[in-house]
């Protein structure tokens, strides 16, 4: 997430309750060394120079002074050098000593951590030997959470045993902006999954590993952020049957990026198989495609080429080796050549359709240029469609003249016809990509009477332009965000009070308000949006206005007019609308919003694709071709509303099932091992919900122990006749004869739980280390 310079600080959703700021008050003294903010490091110790009534003097080792409010300021632990595999351990558990904890792990390659149940993933940037082997796979098979060091193996393996224990599917959420590592992660779990628990039977094993790298082939692109950025969200269950075998799986995919498909951004790739293609593809098929380098592409070589040199070929990626392994992959699912031929025809088809070039002709209609002929010959030919007829639906528009029964055709200006090519282009694409998820689906079963799914979709987003992805994505985490809240803070409440125990409740801001304001029926943004789409003349503009006068009162909603951040200011409610999500506000910049909603294809285009001579083809715009009403308009699903409804369907899934959490985190800008870029990892983890989370432990009793588990665990120690007592008595017993003080843990019903880091100081005296 990139903060706004100009100071539009994240909102935090939950507020520390009073006793904990008053807390830090108490143990401020002249001299201590504390943790106070540094705008680069994220915090840096300093010496207390000053107390005053509001604000706290400091001094930074360099020898600069500081002067914060009592909230900034954290006590440090005493030994800042000594690391726990659980924050929760810590004496002090608050932000500063979590990310100070975090970066001696990472600088040392532990650069996984827990908080309580939930694990932190700081990406390594490098492979790290044996981490992930098959001894490590082994190790990790059937053990409790904490008791191998932290790692996505110990996360699978607890949903694993919990999905057994419990009877319940299991989810785990991996989220994190792009580049933190969630794919990576996601990957191996199901490795780990499929190792430990798998059919047994090969081809299936194989099948549910393949079909990751087959999907990332078509929906993974080199951005500046990452190399191998996922360009779509995913669900991926492993299904299980009733002996807990892997018997299958099911892949969802999410709001894949058509934007990319024709034109991005500086030093960035369109997706990976258009370039695989050209580089791997064995001559006869390149010949049959009519494939020449990337660079010959409008729709490839748009993004600035200078790192690249003329091959458009990234050093850090291995094109041709891809491509032999992108293959394999599809026969792995049981793609056979013509049915690879067919999906590479379509990939081919939309290179050459970039290349139709269309100006405006003298008769003052949208013409293709002579170069632009042998284009969308060769596209028509790979589509199995005729070239004058597709020339024609991307060059005219048929509409209806009032009071006739025909239909008229109206020659588009270039622009319009331009923009006709490319909408054919990205449902091409975007309709191929579903059609080869549902190729996975179909050759892996999907049985099982329990799934452990992983969600691996792209975190909270704000950057320097902010559009309708950023707007689906922040709405998609917004709902993940309550589902987190919901899952860790509420449970840990309910929990506190089904144990019996008294603790003051941490207040905090639920973003139902936030999730209304865009899901509601009628007066919400999607809905808004969906109403604009149907008007005569839709316009962006107007889409902004609407909103504007059914939100202006709506704490959520900001005019740009009204935003702190100055170059918003000049910004009218005609052309943007800010949300103050859970993680921060954001300006959403309303151009393109009625297009990228619809990203429909025209009457006549549609037609053609549904009458094409290509098997994939036909089937992939049959439902749409029979979605269009006797008026010559297409009732086509909206972007948004479908988003809604399939990311209702995944939450529905959600609170079926037991879930974790993995909170991936990019250390750094560059991609590169071992630096730690503290005050941007400290703006992630505030994203992921984690001071939150700290927060709540601080006020309550972050660890806590069944009665017999302590029992089991200290009865060596103790003598016989003491040992003879129920655990609950022992535990008393134990207690009062170490003379613990009666602050630091209380009694629940079925476990004693312990203030921060006292369960930690328990354990070091009675193993008298
Ligand atoms: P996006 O949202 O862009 O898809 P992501 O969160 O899925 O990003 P990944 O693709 O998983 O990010 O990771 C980016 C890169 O970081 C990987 O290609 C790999 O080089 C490195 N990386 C991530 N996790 C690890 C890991 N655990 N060990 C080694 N390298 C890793
Ligand atoms: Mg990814």
């Amino acid at each position: 997430m990139e903060h706004d310079k100009d100071g539009a600080k994240p909102e935090q959703s939950f507020q520390q309750n009073a006793d904990g700021k008053q807390g830090n008050r108490e143990r401020m003294n002249l001299d201590d060394v504390v943790w106070a903010p540094c705008p680069k490091d994220g915090y840096k110790t300093a010496k207390i120079k000053d107390i005053g009534a509001t604000d706290i003097t400091v001094k930074f080792s360099d020898g600069s002074p500081g002067v914060f409010g009592y909230d900034d300021i954290y006590p440090t632990e005493k030994d800042l050098k000594r690391t726990v595999d659980d924050n929760c351990a810590l004496m002090y558990l608050n932000v500063a000593n979590l990310l100070n904890n975090s970066k001696e792990r990472y600088i040392n390659d532990k650069f996984y951590t827990y908080v309580a149940n939930i694990l932190v993933a700081i990406n390594p940037y490098k492979n790290i030997k044996g981490f992930y082997d098959a001894a490590t796979i082994k190790a990790y098979k059937g053990k409790s959470l904490g008791t191998l060091p932290p790692h996505c193996f110990a996360i699978a393996d607890k949903s694993y045993r919990d999905m057994k224990v419990f009877n319940q599917s299991q989810s785990v959420i991996v989220s994190g902006e792009s580049g933190a590592g969630k794919t990576e992660n996601t990957k191996f779990m199901i490795n780990y999954l499929v190792h430990n628990y798998g059919s047994g039977q090969s081809s299936l094993d194989a099948k549910i590993i393949e079909a990751n790298p087959l999907l990332e082939a078509f929906g993974n692109a080199k951005t500046v952020r990452n190399n191998n950025s996922s360009r779509f969200g995913k669900f991926i269950e492993v299904h299980f049957n009733e002996k807990h075998a892997v018997d299958g799986a099911q892949f969802s995919h999410y709001l894949l990026e058509r934007s990319r498909i024709v034109s991005q951004n500086k030093n960035e790739r369109n997706y990976h198989i258009f370039y695989r293609l050209c580089a791997g593809a064995p001559a006869d098929v390149k010949g049959a495609l009519k494939l020449q380098a990337p660079e010959a592409y409008h729709y490839l070589n748009q993004g600035d080429t200078r790192l690249f040199g003329s091959q458009l070929k990234d050093p850090m990626l291995n094109d041709k080796g891809d491509f032999v392994r992108t293959e394999n992959a599809m026969k792995k699912i049981g793609m056979a050549k013509d049915k690879r031929m067919d999906v590479f025809k379509i990939v081919a088809a939309v290179l050459h359709l970039g290349n139709v070039e269309i100006i405006d002709g003298s008769n003052g209609g949208a013409e293709v240029t002579p170069k632009g002929i042998p284009a969308i010959n060769a596209a028509a030919e790979l589509l199995g469609m005729d070239a004058t007829q597709l020339i024609e639906s991307i060059t005219t528009r048929a509409t209806k003249i009032p009071g006739e029964a025909t239909l008229v055709k109206k020659a588009l200006i270039a622009r319009n016809a331009i923009h006709a090519r490319d909408a054919l282009a990205k449902a091409l694409y975007a309709k191929l990509f579903d059609y080869v998820c549902e190729l996975i689906n179909k050759s892996i079963p999907a049985g099982g009477s329990s799934f452990i799914g992983i969600l691996d979709i792209a975190g909270f987003e704000y950057f320097e332009n902010n559009s309708f992805e950023q707007f689906c994505i922040n709405y998609c985490n917004e709902k993940l965000q309550q589902f987190f809240n919901k899952r860790t803070l509420k449970d840990e409440m309910e929990l506190y009070k089904t144990e019996g125990l008294k603790t003051k409740g941490v207040e905090y801001i639920d973003n139902q308000d936030m999730i209304e304001l865009i899901e509601k029926p009628r007066v919400g943004i999607i809905d808004v949006l969906d109403e604009e789409m149907k008007l005569p003349k839709p316009l962006d503009s107007h889409f902004a206005e609407t909103l504007y006068n059914n939100h202006r009162k709506n704490g959520r909603f900001l005019s740009p007019r009204k935003s702190p951040v100055t170059k918003y200011k000049a910004l009218t409610d005609s052309e943007a609308f800010i949300l103050r999500h859970f993680a921060g506000a954001v300006c959403y910049n309303v151009n393109g919003f009625v297009d990228k909603n619809t990203d429909g294809l025209h009457d006549s285009l549609l037609q053609l694709c549904a009458t094409a001579k290509h098997s994939i083809l036909v089937k992939m715009f049959a439902a749409d071709a029979k979605r269009k009403t006797g008026r010559g308009k297409l009732q086509l699903k909206s972007n948004g509303s479908t988003f809604r409804t399939n990311l209702n369907i995944l939450m529905e899934k959600l609170n079926s099932t037991g879930s974790s959490f993995i909170r991936c985190i990019k250390p750094n800008e560059k991609m590169a091992p071992q630096e730690f870029n503290g005050a941007s990892i400290m703006s992630q983890l505030h994203s992921a919900g984690i001071p939150a989370v700290l927060e709540l432990m601080q006020a309550g009793y972050p660890s806590r122990t069944h009665f017999s588990d302590l029992y089991g665990m200290y009865k060596k120690h103790m003598p016989a006749k003491l040992s003879k007592l129920d655990p609950k008595l022992f535990t008393r017993a134990l207690f009062q004869a170490l003379g613990l003080n009666t602050n630091d843990f209380t009694y629940g019903v079925s476990k004693v739980f312990f203030k921060p880091g006292k369960f930690a100081a328990f354990d070091q005296m009675m193993n008298g280390d």
